[in-house]
């Protein structure tokens, strides 16, 4: 049985015109003998009636705490008025589809409401329709705990259903449909000439998924990656063949740079303490990873501790560390922009080019951090367009 999931995005369901394009697609597949399992977002984005962020607004006037099971109840009905519509939708044109809920699908997850793991996809339900001649709709980003709690799975979830279902049926491909014709070398929203990579590995996806590309979740890219499932990026819109990203090889060794990606809403806190103090140095540490709060581009000094937050999280940061006697220094509105490129290992002069390209826009670095194939910096939001469009010109991409 020749299965292939086709994953559409929000924008890819927003409009009736946007719809038929999906119907297009799916009919297409289906018609080459192969058989399609479709995955919905929830059709527009925010400030659209039916997508996820008006969806949770609705909670806003709510005084004090919505539990986090009933958030993801809400939050999750998006998708499935999504799934609902295309499947009436490929029924009205004659084709037998059918809706699912993630549950329904089989998608089993851990109860961490907000950001689940499936755990497992149970697919005799799916297979079934499949052997029927159905063409299963799938309410993406969203599954269910073993006790029967819907869940949603993060922002960008529905990647990770399509990938997860790719697997669990052993689909010969997953397509990604989006609004952009592929995986480019920068957001085409902000770096105007980013173009389209045709190939991409894994690694270099997964690289540039974590570090702000939001093409694709990069959860999504793991799972592919471990279950060596070629996927597609492509976009709804056009017959253009997209990205491919496959697993060999490892990296492509003539490409220096693969492209440029961004995390905006950052902010930076710096600690003095007396050097010496072991004590506080450790407090530090644990007082935050016991807050759960996460910190990224960490830097240790004698006498200065340096790391990174999410922006949202600077009340709380200080909180926790005052209960220590702790009163750091903390500088917001700030972008971690990371040049990404897996053939960049043990290349020297990549920083010194990064260095001088930012220094010649008169751009500041408030920090670094580096891994064998990423080199990020930290810059003032404001200059953080600039920064993307230098290095964007500076490698050639
Ligand atoms: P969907 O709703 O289809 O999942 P997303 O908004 O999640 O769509 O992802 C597509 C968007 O990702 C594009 O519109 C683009 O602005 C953004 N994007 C960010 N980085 C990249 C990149 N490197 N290549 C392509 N698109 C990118
Ligand atoms: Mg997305």
């Amino acid at each position: 049985m020749r299965v292939v999931v086709q994953k559409f995005g929000g924008t890819s369901v927003a409009s009736p015109e946007a719809r038929k394009m999906v119907l297009k697609h799916v009919i297409r597949t289906k018609e080459e003998g192969y058989f399609p399992v479709v995955v919905v977002s929830a059709i527009g984005r925010k400030g659209d009636p039916y997508a996820t962020d008006t969806l949770i607004s609705l909670l806003d006037e709510v005084e004090g705490e919505v539990p986090a099971r009933e958030k993801d109840l809400i939050m999750s009905c998006g998708e499935i008025i999504s799934a609902v519509l295309m499947a009436a939708l490929l029924n009205g044109k004659g084709y037998r589809a059918k809706a699912f809920t993630g549950g329904q699908a089989g998608i089993i997850t851990d109860d961490n409401f907000g950001n689940a793991m499936i755990k497992e996809v149970k697919i005799d339900s799916l297979l079934n329709a499949i052997k029927q001649d159905y063409i299963p709709v799938i309410a993406g980003f969203q599954g269910m705990t073993e006790g029967g709690d819907i869940t949603t799975l993060g922002r960008g979830g529905s990647d990770t259903t399509a990938v997860a279902l790719g697997a669990a049926l052993g689909a010969e491909y997953v397509d990604i449909f989006t609004d952009v014709e592929g995986i480019m070398t920068a957001d085409p929203r902000i770096v105007k000439r980013a173009r389209i990579l045709d190939t991409v590995t894994y690694r270099e996806v997964a690289e540039m998924a974590y570090n702000g590309a939001k093409v694709i979740h990069p959860r999504a890219v793991e799972i592919a990656m471990q279950r060596n499932i070629p996927l597609r990026v492509r976009s709804t819109f056009c017959d253009s063949p997209g990205t491919l990203i496959t697993c060999t090889p490892e990296w492509i060794p003539e490409r220096l740079i693969t492209g440029i990606t961004h995390i905006s809403n950052i902010a930076q806190v710096i600690i003095k303490v007396t050097p010496g103090d072991k004590d506080s140095e450790i407090k530090v540490f644990r007082i935050l990873a016991e807050a759960g709060i996460s910190i990224d581009l960490i830097n240790v000094f004698p006498e200065l501790k340096m790391f990174t937050i999410s922006e949202e999280l600077v009340e709380k940061t200080i909180e926790e560390l005052e209960k220590i006697g702790i009163t750091p220094k903390v500088r917001r509105g700030l972008t971690k922009v990371t040049v990404v490129g897996a053939g960049m290992r043990g290349v020297p002069g990549v920083m010194a080019r990064i260095v001088e390209a930012l220094r010649r826009e008169n751009i500041e670095i408030l920090q670094t951090a580096d891994s064998h194939t990423t080199i990020s910096c930290l810059v003032r939001s404001e200059d953080a367009e600039r920064a993307m469009i230098v290095l964007h010109e500076e490698f050639e991409l």
